[in-house]
């Protein structure tokens, strides 16, 4: 009975597999032109040129320094929580949760090299978010977003997630869509990550407590933040899609 389950499981997870969010992939459509937002344009934040802006002091699993005008933060996105993705024998390996279908990837220790701007601005319209990653946690672990391969709807891939919201692609890259779980359950207001146009991704909550208010189209607003309360444009963590960000409000920085 559980071996017929485990390879009904099997089965169903290399059918996931082949349509998993493929990072680089050339195939498919690769933009929609730009989005528009409708978020009042507003100067931000406080960095002075060449210094480090003190949310990234949270950054615990990245390596952070300064570039010039850019922040780059150096990440192999494996998780500092345990995953059935780490496979049997890990120390970090834990069974897969009831219901999860797990894919056939492993998580691979990676080189990710983001830079972004210390100092973004919001550009007059967003941008659409890349195909892999668009931004990095604060564990290290690369954020993806709203879309499977192909630009898709995730429906799919949901299922293979850990019960942190993470999983592998083919590369072994392991990357969250959603909400990361682990990282908002120390509070549901905290920095999560920041986005390749370096603006900062929050929990699901504001530094108030309330639930944020009129988020434009790419998933943020401007408010004051724990990290800068003056107010800056930061994107927020939402159970519906686009749940991380739907598209950059600022010019996106590189990912090497
Ligand atoms: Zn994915
Ligand atoms: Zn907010």
């Amino acid at each position: 009975m559980r071996q017929k389950a485990r390879i009904a499981a099997v089965t169903t997870a290399l059918a996931v597999a082949v349509t998993a969010c493929g990072g680089r992939s050339p195939a498919g459509p690769t933009t929609t032109g730009t989005t528009t937002a409708t978020a009042t344009p507003t100067p931000t934040p406080a960095a002075t040129s060449g210094s480090l802006p003190a949310m990234y002091t949270h950054f615990y699993g990245a390596t952070v320094s300064m570039e010039g005008s850019n922040v780059v933060l150096r990440a192999t996105s494996v998780p500092d929580h345990p995953s059935p993705y780490f496979g049997a024998g890990h120390a970090m390996y834990e069974a897969p949760h009831a219901g999860m279908q797990i894919n056939p990837n492993r998580i691979t220790s990676q080189s990710l090299v983001f830079r972004v701007p210390s100092s973004p601005t919001v550009a007059p319209s967003g941008s659409d978010t890349p195909m892999g990653p668009m931004g990095v946690a604060v564990n290290g672990v690369a954020l993806f977003n709203q879309y499977a391969a192909g630009r898709s709807p995730l429906d799919a891939e949901i299922l293979s997630f850990d019960r942190y919201n993470g999983h592998p692609q083919q590369q072994g890259q392991y990357h969250y869509h959603l909400e990361p779980l682990f990282l908002t359950a120390q509070g549901s207001s905290r920095l999560v990550g920041v986005l390749l146009d370096g603006f900062p991704v929050y929990g699901t909550r504001d530094m108030d407590g309330r639930t944020p208010s009129g988020l434009d189209v790419c998933n943020g607003h401007v408010a004051a933040t724990a990290d800068f309360p003056a107010g800056i444009y930061h994107y927020h963590v939402t159970s519906a899609a686009p749940y991380i960000a739907g598209c950059f409000r600022g010019n996106a920085g590189t990912l090497g």
